[in-house]
């Protein structure tokens, strides 16, 4: 039997282990490189589950960069509640800036369709999206994403910044919730 912890009473197995996210970080990065060469990009962490993913990519980044963070709410407990709350936003202008978001994971993609929308009305020069996580099947909202780390089933996960009702962020690996249907 694999890994597993328990957090307010659900049990998760280990998904993703340390290496594992170590390493696909690094192609992420070499990727991520090559195409910000010559240029400095505003690095965009949402908070708070991208802040463990944002500070192990960027220190795989070699061009000068700058980095900012805004937060949005739409989780309570292990499902969306459809309903986005920006909490904390931008404190620099975006106007004629690249600006790369980086998330941790893309659920129904509500989320990050709202903040890329938000974010365009400020005309930034370019706008990508790195996510660690995409759920393909529970997408629902149109979005590109640029770099993407891992496709994942659509079943609750967490660790590595992800939690469950505030718990699990500070796993260094990614742990899926057991006999979710
Ligand atoms: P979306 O708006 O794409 O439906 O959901 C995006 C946000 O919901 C993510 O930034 C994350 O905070 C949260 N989320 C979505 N799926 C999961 C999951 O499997 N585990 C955890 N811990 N959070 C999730």
């Amino acid at each position: 039997m694999g890994k597993e912890i328990s957090l307010h009473n659900q049990t998760f197995s280990l998904y993703l282990d340390e290496q594992k996210i170590r390493e696909r970080i690094i192609e992420l990065a070499r990727n991520i490189n090559e195409d910000y060469q010559g240029k400095s990009p505003i690095i965009l962490c949402i908070l708070n589950g991208s802040f463990i993913f944002t500070a192990d990519l960027v220190r795989h980044l070699d061009f000068p960069l700058t980095i900012e963070f805004v937060r949005y709410s739409s989780y309570e407990g292990t499902s969306t509640t459809g309903r986005i709350t920006k909490i904390m936003g931008l404190k620099s202008d975006i106007e004629g800036k690249d600006v790369l978001i980086v998330e941790d994971i893309i659920d129904t993609g509500l989320t990050l369709s709202n903040a890329i929308k938000d974010l365009l009305k400020s005309n930034p020069a370019s706008l990508k999206v790195a996510s660690l996580l995409l759920k393909p099947s529970a997408l629902i909202h149109d979005i590109h994403c640029n770099y993407i780390g891992f496709r994942i089933p659509d079943k609750f996960v967490i660790g590595y910044g992800l939690d469950y009702d505030e718990l699990g962020r500070d796993l260094p690996e990614i742990y899926q919730l057991k006999d979710q249907a």
